[in-house]
């Protein structure tokens, strides 16, 4: 490809929304375009990222024995109403209605279609195991799109389901796709960690996340320095005493609403380390604004006489160990979450207080005031919720916990009779009877895995594509080529011979500096770049620079090409 016929969108300006590396390097390398908050459309070179990603999920699948399908986006409420998301799912899904005035919504996951085709297409005991996958367009109307392609609101999933006869049949196919996709973020050359999960509103009972282990991550993941025991935090087993640590995770997902201001920010506030954070979540009503945070090991909480967010002051109220013992029921002094505050959140009309107490990790110093509604039942399992502390044991014996933060790129789960059994999917089995599927689904957000390898792979240049990912492998930029006849041919020539050898190469025939050049394929990351000059071909040499490499390499022009294969 030349870049004359295929455009570099290389910008300088970084856009003001961008928090974070991979969206700002996304814009200013030209790989996406905003449209509207939490939707981009994707410019040809990130469109060849993304294609890399969906190539290799593909074979991987492939490999499996899925089988690829391609269902609606716009998807019947009937379906919906059968397992009975329609009423649970809340404002993230996307509803519309038709001119009939028939409920529609824009699908955000594809359980109830391809339940739907399975009790329709799969008769007999003899067609299973079976796993379809789509890789295709979602849609959630997320409250806060974020981070450009990594929390938006419309993006690329890979979803894949399967059906089976029993139990020990899913567990034989989820572990299969446990290990695709293992095989998938090795092949994209990305560091990343399954973890143990929560299933959410999805299901189900067993359920592993895949994280790409970044600092800019929105997930908390803890894992064992000497085994393979690693867990999303929420989900993580500890030894420690468990306090009050549940309420603050419960108050995030009963509210369902992620972060919005930065960890850093919030910890600025209350002058907290900003390591000892897990997870923040703000909550600005008209009125008032509801502050928790989950933190993490010791700190000394004895400044904090207020907290300030967007100019409004809130004093904190304290309590004893004994007061949070019989407010909350558990041990006094252990390490939890600090709710800080009170009141509203306007949009899920939450507006009733029961000034509940924290733990705060401090003897005799507990904040009240915790945003309650008093008549929302605290749910069965808020006592199972333990967080982990980096030091302690791992719950397998082996190791000391370590905490990190990482990216979901991907999620499977074990959803068993969940969706067939609402929708009535099932085989004739052996003996002649009639027996509900058991089934899987195994998800990658392959949109969000651009930004997630940007985010683990950049530096103040731009992008530092893996290998598999990159646009393109080889960037050829001469030097002042449309001042030399002499270059001009043997640069063609040279990219002919690239070409011809295979090699996937970015031709930049611009009529511009080289210095301008240089900086547009380090932005864009392109993994190996050669230059040539017109002293190089006095001498039968050109210029190879890696890009993660300081400084040139000569090599002869002759050999080039073997040393790029
Ligand atoms: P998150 O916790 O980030 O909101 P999720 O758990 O809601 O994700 P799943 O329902 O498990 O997402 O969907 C499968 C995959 O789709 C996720 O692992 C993630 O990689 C991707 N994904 C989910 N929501 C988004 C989004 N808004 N934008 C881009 N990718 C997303
Ligand atoms: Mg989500
Ligand atoms: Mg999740
Ligand atoms: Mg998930």
């Amino acid at each position: 490809m030349r870049t004359t016929q295929f455009p570099l969108n290389t910008v300088k300006e970084t856009p003001a929304d961008a928090e974070i590396a991979s969206h700002q390097l996304m814009i200013r390398a030209g790989l996406i375009r905003k449209l509207a908050a939490g939707l981009y459309t994707w410019l040809p070179l990130g469109l060849r990222v993304m294609r890399k990603v969906e190539k290799i999920t593909r074979e991987e699948m492939e490999k499996t024995g899925a089988l690829e399908v391609l269902m609606p986006g716009l998807q019947p409420a009937e379906l919906w109403q059968e397992t009975g998301r329609w009423e649970q799912y809340g404002p993230e899904l996307a509803r519309l209605k038709d001119r009939h005035d028939r409920d529609f919504c824009l699908g955000p996951t594809h359980e109830e279609i391809i339940t739907d085709l399975a009790r329709n297409e799969i008769k007999s005991y003899k067609q299973l195991p079976i796993t379809y996958y789509q890789i295709q367009s979602k849609f959630r109307d997320e409250i806060r799109p974020r981070f450009g392609v990594m929390r938006s609101r419309e993006f690329i999933m890979k979803d894949a389901y399967s059906f089976h006869l029993d139990h020990e049949s899913l567990q034989v196919t989820y572990e299969a796709m446990h290990q695709a996709y293992t095989n998938i973020f090795n092949h994209l050359g990305l560091n990343f960690r399954a973890v143990i999960a929560d299933s959410g509103s999805i299901g189900g009972a067993v359920s592993h996340e895949f994280h790409v282990l970044a600092d800019s991550g929105e997930d908390a993941i803890a894992f064992s320095t000497d085994s393979e025991y690693a867990a999303n935090v929420e989900k993580a087993e500890s030894v420690m005493p468990i306090g009050t640590r549940g309420s603050a995770t419960e108050a995030l997902t009963l509210i369902d609403t992620p972060n919005q201001h930065s960890i850093e920010e919030v910890c600025g506030f209350l002058n907290i380390p900003a390591t000892q954070c897990l997870k923040t979540l703000i909550v600005k009503g008209e009125e008032d604004t509801l502050v928790a945070l989950l933190l993490r090991g010791d700190h000394n909480l004895n400044d904090i006489k207020a907290i300030k967010i967007d100019g409004i002051a809130s004093p904190l109220e304290f309590a004893s160990d004994e007061q949070v013992g019989n407010a909350c029921n558990c041990k006094p002094g252990s390490i939890g979450p600090i709710g800080l505050n009170i009141k509203i959140i306007a949009d899920r009309s939450v507006t009733l207080m029961s000034n509940f107490v924290c733990g705060a990790n401090q003897d005799d110093k507990h904040y009240k005031g915790v945003n309650w509604e008093r008549d929302l039942p605290v749910p069965d399992h808020i006592a199972d919720l333990r967080m982990v502390v980096e030091g302690d044991p791992s719950p397998d014996g082996k190791g000391q916990i370590t905490l990190a933060r990482g990216i979901e790129v991907g999620h499977i789960f074990q959803l068993g009779t969940k969706y067939s059994e609402a929708m009535k999917a099932g085989v004739i089995n052996e003996g002649g009877k009639n027996q509900i599927m058991t089934m899987g689904c195994y998800g990658i957000g392959i949109s969000r895995v651009v930004a997630a390898a940007i985010e683990q792979n950049h530096d103040d240049k731009g992008i530092i594509w893996p290998t598999n990912l990159a646009p393109f492998q080889v960037a050829l930029c001469p030097m002042n080529m449309h001042k030399s006849e002499r270059l001009k041919e043997a640069s063609e020539k040279l990219y002919q011979d690239l070409l011809a050898a295979g090699i996937d190469v970015l031709f930049d025939d611009r009529k511009v500096r080289a210095g301008f050049m240089f900086s547009d394929m380090e932005l864009i990351g392109i993994p190996h770049c050669i230059v040539v000059g017109d002293r190089g071909l006095d001498s039968g040499t050109v210029e190879y620079k890696a890009r993660t490499a300081e400084a040139n390499e000569e090599i002869p022009f002759a050999d080039i090409i073997d040393f790029l294969k």
